[in-house]
C-alpha cells in the first residue's frame, strides 16, 4: 500500500482488532497489576463491535465507506458508544479526529497529520503529557517518527514500521514511570515497576497499521 485508503484502513482496522484479541489476557493483566483489570475486555468489546460495524457497512448492497476517513470515523463513534472507562473516549475521540481530519489517498506525511491531531485530542481530552504513563507515551514518539520518516521520503510501510517501533519503545519506557492521570495515579509510587496497559494497547493499533501497510 502507497497511501491509506480505504482498503488499507479496513485492513488496519481488522489487523487491530485481531491484535486486541491475541492480547485480551495480556492487557487485562497490566491493568490487574495499575487498574482495575479491564483493558483487554474494554477493548475487545469495543472492537467486536467494530467489526460488526465493518461488516455491516455495504452489507445492504452499497458501496460501504466512501474514504478512509469516514471509516475511521466510524470506528472512533463505535468505540465511544461501547467501549467504558477511561480509554473509550480517548481512542474513540482519536479515531473519530483522525478520521476527520484524514484526506483520500493520504501519504506518510498526511498519515502523520492526521494521527497527530488524533494524538492531540487524546491530550486535550485526558489532559496527559508525555511521561505521565499513558497512551500518549506511546503515540507522541509514534506520531513524531512518523512525521521524520514522511520528511526523510519514507514509503508508507517503512515510515509506519518506523512510527510502530518508536510506539513499541515508548510503550516500554512506560515502566519505570509514576502513573499521572487515569486510575494508575491513584497508587502513587506503586504504579513503579508496569508497563501501562493502554501505552501498550496503542502500540499493538500502530503496529497492525504497519502490518497492513506492508502488505
Ligand atoms: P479504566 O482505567 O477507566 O478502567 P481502561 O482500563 O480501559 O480504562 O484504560 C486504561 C488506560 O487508559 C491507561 O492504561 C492509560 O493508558 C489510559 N488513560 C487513562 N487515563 C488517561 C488520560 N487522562 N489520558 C490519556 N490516557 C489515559
Ligand atoms: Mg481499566
Ligand atoms: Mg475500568
Amino acid at each position: 500500500h502507497e497511501t491509506l485508503d480505504t482498503a488499507l484502513a479496513e485492513a488496519w482496522i481488522r489487523a487491530a482488532a485481531a491484535a486486541v484479541g491475541r492480547t485480551e489476557e495480556q492487557l487485562t493483566a497490566l491493568d490487574a497489576a495499575i487498574g482495575d483489570g479491564d483493558h483487554g475486555s474494554n477493548l475487545r468489546r469495543g472492537f467486536t463491535a467494530v467489526l460488526a460495524a465493518l461488516d455491516d457497512a455495504g452489507s445492504d448492497g452499497s458501496a460501504g465507506f466512501d474514504s478512509a476517513g469516514a471509516l475511521l470515523r466510524t470506528v472512533g463513534s463505535t468505540l465511544l458508544a461501547k467501549v467504558g472507562g477511561a480509554s473509550g473516549p480517548l481512542y474513540g475521540q482519536a479515531f473519530r479526529v483522525a478520521g476527520a481530519e484524514l484526506p483520500p489517498d493520504a501519504g506518510p506525511a498526511a498519515c502523520a497529520d492526521a494521527l497527530a491531531a488524533g494524538l492531540a485530542a487524546v491530550r486535550a481530552l485526558g489532559g496527559a503529557e508525555p511521561g505521565d504513563k499513558t497512551m500518549v507515551d506511546a503515540l507522541a514518539p509514534a506520531v513524531d517518527a512518523l512525521r521524520t520518516a514522511a520528511a526523510a521520503g519514507a514509503a508508507l510501510a517503512g515510515a509506519t514500521a518506523a512510527a510502530a517501533d518508536a510506539a513499541e519503545q515508548g510503550a516500554r519506557a512506560t515502566t519505570p514511570l509514576q502513573a499521572r492521570r487515569g486510575r494508575a495515579s491513584y497508587l502513587g509510587p506503586r504504579s513503579v515497576g508496569h508497563q501501562d496497559p493502554g501505552a501498550t494497547s496503542a502500540a499493538l493499533i500502530v503496529r497492525a497499521l504497519a502490518d497492513a501497510a506492508a502488505r
